[in-house]
């Protein structure tokens, strides 16, 4: 039902997307939204990603964005942003990063001083996706040993926005660096409770933020794999189509696996979230990573195929290369992204194993 609206979401935000109804997917119908699942969100995701990786990029954080305010908003929030990041008059970023912390968030060295009435905000977020469009910014920073997020309107006192340089991959994302210097803002722009922040809210939308990567990493793969067919099919070399020589069949065989693995990994773990299947977490980190992967390789298929062309700089394929692999950066990084999976296959066969003990006796697996 949800994934046949997608398409005309898609088509829609492409076209117009600071007024287009996908920016309200996430957001409930009491408040102007669609109130879509995980699994229409990520469709409308894929389908964007295969015109747009950049564009893509904007539903994925304004969806954290709107996620966290849904889950962990106070009424007061909700009924203020919600409606407008839903008809899309305000967009919403996700300023996590610094220059300190990558993929190591803990190292977030931005502080928040409690004064009368609000708080004072200092420090220098890196790599705002759509930072220069944004009109709220959702910010981690720390008081004392304490994290905490807090909401930060572009007209803030304070609030300083710069363009960052460009990126080769997502190149039209309008990253910008947002400073803050002695920015204050009031009380009620905290977001749930001190010390909850990285733990809870960030750790919440950036499992958002991987489902909607790894969507849009599948999008951006099939788009790979059709440019990788048609250039087989339409460039002749030594007396016949590229597709008939046996190594273009294999790099064409190994671009259609890694699509169909990207599609099936996806669907399991937005089914999941929906389902709130127990395991849900680990089959987002696991899309993650098989999607941006299967990017990486459909891309390079596309790219050797198309030759010199394939090198051109700001070529279509070239952008596919340069796009994926940043999807192999953000929300985790690929090699991070292992280690996680590691730990929850690790859990996963501690559970079975546990749960087998009592019928398996002393032969039984020795877990621990
Ligand atoms: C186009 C783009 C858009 C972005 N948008 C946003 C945004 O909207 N908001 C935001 O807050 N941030 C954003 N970022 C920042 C992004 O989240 C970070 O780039 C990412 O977290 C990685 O941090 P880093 O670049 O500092 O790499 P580092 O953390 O320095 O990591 C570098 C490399 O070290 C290795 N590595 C790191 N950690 C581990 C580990 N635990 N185990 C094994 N190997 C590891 C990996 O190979 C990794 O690629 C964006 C970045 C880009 C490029």
């Amino acid at each position: 039902m949800i994934t046949g609206l997608a398409p005309e979401l898609a088509a829609e935000f492409t076209d117009r997307p600071t007024a287009a109804r996908a920016l309200g997917a996430l957001v409930p119908r009491a408040y102007g939204g669609l109130e879509l699942g995980y699994a229409g969100y990520g469709e409308v995701n894929r389908t964007v990603a295969e015109r747009s990786p950049s564009r893509q990029s904007l539903l994925t954080v304004h969806g954290m964005v709107c996620r966290a305010l849904v889950r962990w908003g106070s009424a007061r929030q909700r009924d203020e942003y919600l409606p407008r990041l839903a008809d899309g008059s305000l967009l919403g970023a996700f300023a996590l990063s610094e220059e300190a912390a990558g993929s190591d968030v803990r190292r977030i060295a931005t502080t928040a001083r409690e004064v009368p009435g609000g708080w004072v905000l200092d420090g220098r977020k890196r790599w705002v996706t759509f930072g220069q469009e944004a009109g709220v910014f959702l910010v981690f920073a720390r008081t004392g040993t304490r994290d905490l997020a807090v909401l930060v309107r572009r007209d803030d006192p304070g609030v300083h926005l710069q363009p960052a340089p460009r990126t080769s991959g997502l190149r039209d994302a309008r990253l910008a660096e947002l400073v803050l210097r002695e920015c204050r803002v009031p009380a009620d722009r905290l977001l749930g409770r001190p010390g909850a922040a990285l733990s809870h809210i960030a750790a919440d939308a950036l499992t958002l933020g991987r489902l909607c990567v790894a969507f849009g990493a599948w999008g951006l793969a099939g788009a790979a794999l059709s440019a990788a067919l048609h250039r087989s099919i339409e460039r002749h070399q030594f007396d016949g189509p590229l597709h008939r020589l046996q190594l273009v069949r294999g790099l064409l065989a190994d671009a259609a696996v890694a699509v169909d693995s990207a599609q099936l990994l996806c669907r399991r773990a937005a089914t999941a979230l929906d389902e709130g299947d127990e395991w849900a977490l680990g089959h987002v980190l696991t899309a993650k990573l098989g999607a941006s992967r299967a990017a990486t390789a459909a891309a390079a298929a596309a790219a050797q195929l198309h030759g010199a062309a394939g090198l051109a700089e700001g070529s279509r394929v070239d952008r596919f290369v340069q796009d994926a692999r940043v999807f192999e950066v953000i929300e985790g990084n690929t090699q991070l992204l292992q280690d996680l999976i590691a730990d929850q296959a690790l859990a996963r066969f501690r559970d079975h194993a546990a749960r087998a003990l009592p019928s398996t006796g002393p032969e039984g697996h020795h877990v621990g």
